[in-house]
């Protein structure tokens, strides 16, 4: 069985790669267990930062690495949070603390357009120069207050294109099937049978 590392502590993630990849008899392990510590993601693109933390993850480990980005952009903030979505509200600023700052930017504005964006990237090793790099997005509109309880971050606030409730609102089946993370999660598994990777 091959494995590989996923450069996330995140344990939501780790069930998600490791469910779509076992198909494939890949074990998708986190880097924790190898002690790989936080890298600095000092890109300004989510490409950049996946690329760094991949690289980094394979440095440190010798085996192959996936990263992902992920974050909202919103097209009347010029694309802001983007990759500073989680420390939006800034140091220690809680997930209700960033959608409440967000909410308060948009607060008399009519254009209310955006999106998540996810960024994975696979690398065969540290030094590998051609990293597969995927990016898929979930359209929709930024509501005018918080709604529902499920999901994370800034769901409360994100109507999906389509619907007229929140991302919070839909049951955690429902959003791996239409979200920015699926639809790249696929794009991923494709890309790696293309590339003789996975059979
Ligand atoms: P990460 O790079 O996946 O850790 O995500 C960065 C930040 O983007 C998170 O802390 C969230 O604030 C936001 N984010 C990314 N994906 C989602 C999502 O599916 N729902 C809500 N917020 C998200």
């Amino acid at each position: 069985m091959q494995q590989i590392v996923l450069a996330s502590g995140n344990k939501g993630k780790l069930t998600e790669f490791d469910q779509m990849l076992a198909q494939f008899d890949i074990e998708v392990l986190p880097q924790n267990q190898f002690n790989v510590p936080e890298v600095a993601e000092t890109g300004t693109t989510f490409i950049e930062n996946a690329i760094i933390k991949a690289r980094h993850a394979a440095e440190i480990t010798g085996k192959a690495a996936i990263a992902d980005d992920s974050g909202l952009e919103v097209d009347a903030l010029q694309g802001a949070p983007g990759i500073y979505s989680a420390r939006y509200g800034g140091e220690g600023a809680s997930e209700q603390d960033n959608y409440l700052k967000l909410l308060a930017a948009l607060a008399n504005k009519t254009q209310r357009k955006a999106r998540f964006q996810c960024v994975l990237v696979y690398m065969r090793h540290a030094k590998d120069p051609t990293p597969i790099v995927c990016q898929a997005a979930w359209e929709g509109t930024i509501g005018l207050s918080p709604q529902g309880e499920q999901g994370h971050g800034y769901d409360p606030i994100f109507i999906p294109q389509g619907f007229d409730i929140s991302a919070a609102e839909l049951s955690s089946e429902q959003k791996n099937q239409l979200s920015h993370r699926g639809l790249a999660l696929t794009l991923l598994v494709g890309a790696m049978k293309a590339k003789g990777i996975i059979k």
